[in-house]
């Protein structure tokens, strides 16, 4: 542990199978081992390099010694008793925690996995981001967390959603990494289209993202419909406006033909008025978006309250008389803190009050 952290280890989990081929035949190894050890790390989920039992004890041992294999250990897990959602806290090699979130749908598995340490995006309804940000995180260690889920549920996962802690537009260049290596045939082969990334509405990235021209799905973290409320509720808002973001979503749309999400949580007295839901009908509409709608989960730190379901019924039936295709979210995991926007790290807290004593 200490080793790893004096010397600049190589970070091999976040390879991909081209660069780690060149990696190894500058070791003076054949390129079929990279190919070998990208298995064992991606496909079978190796959490050591001692399971690679077809790989040269020699060619271990220097991996051990060049290389940082990332691999998380659980911290602590805990189980809704409503609906058997999991939420697991991991452990990083840097002392810092992760949540990530494990549900079950009929359709499979899904895990909302975390993108970075804390967040500096700072909505006002949101608990990930009340300390700011520690870093970002590695491709490896988000990666890690769905391997380190699969490995202890020894069910499969088929749905990756990147709407736990932090704003992955934000940690752009491992984001992407990431989302090369989950859909990689040699590795966990999860389909482009059954992983959805969220984002507050960094515009520049959204753009780039476009033009990677990936499958798959954009949510926005919308939350209303004009600049005003938005500005309330998300400083980001203050940067880009609704109209820029629109016509983000729409080239996203134009390059890759995939339809954006927009995440609304409703927030009593805030966002949640037939006005407002006429509104963003009209945003919706020309894009032909899907809107989610949560209920917002309140926050000890701050006083938002949920909508009446009256009133969300209400708002619903108001977009869906605009023809717009509309769901409320099912909120899994709440007796646990596993819901939207309720992760933090109360772990660490936990820990330095631990210390202090
Ligand atoms: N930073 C990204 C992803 C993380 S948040 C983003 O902003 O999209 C995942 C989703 O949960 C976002 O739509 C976010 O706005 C929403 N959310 C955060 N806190 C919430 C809360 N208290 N109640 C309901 N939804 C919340």
């Amino acid at each position: 542990m200490l080793d790893q952290e004096i010397k600049p280890l190589t970070d091999i989990k976040s390879m991909t199978l081209s660069e780690l081929t060149a990696y190894m035949t500058d070791m003076g190894e054949k390129p079929f081992r990279a190919k070998q050890l990208y298995q064992w790390m991606h496909e079978k989920l190796a959490s050591d390099y001692e399971e690679m039992t077809n790989l040269p004890k020699s060619l271990r041992d220097q991996c051990r010694e060049h290389c940082w294999y990332c691999s998380l250990s659980i911290v602590d897990m805990q189980e809704s008793k409503i609906d058997g959602t999991r939420k697991y806290l991991f452990a990083l090699r840097d002392g810092n925690v992760v949540e990530s979130v494990w549900m079950k749908y009929k359709h499979g598995n899904s895990v909302c996995i975390s993108s970075q340490v804390g967040c500096r995006m700072g909505c006002r309804f949101c608990a990930s981001t009340l300390d700011g940000l520690a870093r970002n995180l590695t491709a490896s260690e988000m990666l890690e967390q769905i391997y380190a889920i699969t490995r202890h549920t020894g069910e499969r996962v088929s749905n990756v959603v990147v709407m736990g802690t932090g704003e992955p537009l934000d940690n752009y260049d491992n984001l992407i990494r990431f989302i090369g290596l989950l859909t990689d045939e040699n590795g966990l082969n999860i389909s482009q289209r059954n992983v959805t990334v969220s984002t507050c509405g960094l515009v520049p990235e959204m753009k780039r993202l476009a033009n990677e021209k990936l499958q798959i799905t954009l949510a926005l973290s919308l939350h209303a419909s004009n600049d005003e409320k938005r500005r309330e509720l998300m400083p980001i808002a203050n940067r880009y406006s609704i109209r820029e973001l629109m016509e983000a979503c729409d080239l996203y749309f134009k390059k890759t033909g995939r339809r954006i999400t927009f995440e609304y949580s409703l927030v009593g007295g805030v966002n949640d008025t037939n006005e407002d839901a006429a509104a963003l009908s009209k945003l919706a509409k020309p894009l032909g978006c899907h809107v989610n709608l949560i209920p917002v989960n309140p926050i000890k730190e701050r006083d938002f309250v949920q909508s009446e379901t009256e009133r969300v019924l209400a708002f619903k039936n108001k977009l869906e008389s605009n023809k717009i295709n509309v769901t409320i979210r099912r909120e899994l995991g709440r007796d646990i803190d596993g819901a939207c926007g309720q992760l933090r790290r109360k772990h660490v807290t936990a820990k330095a009050l631990d210390e202090k004593v």
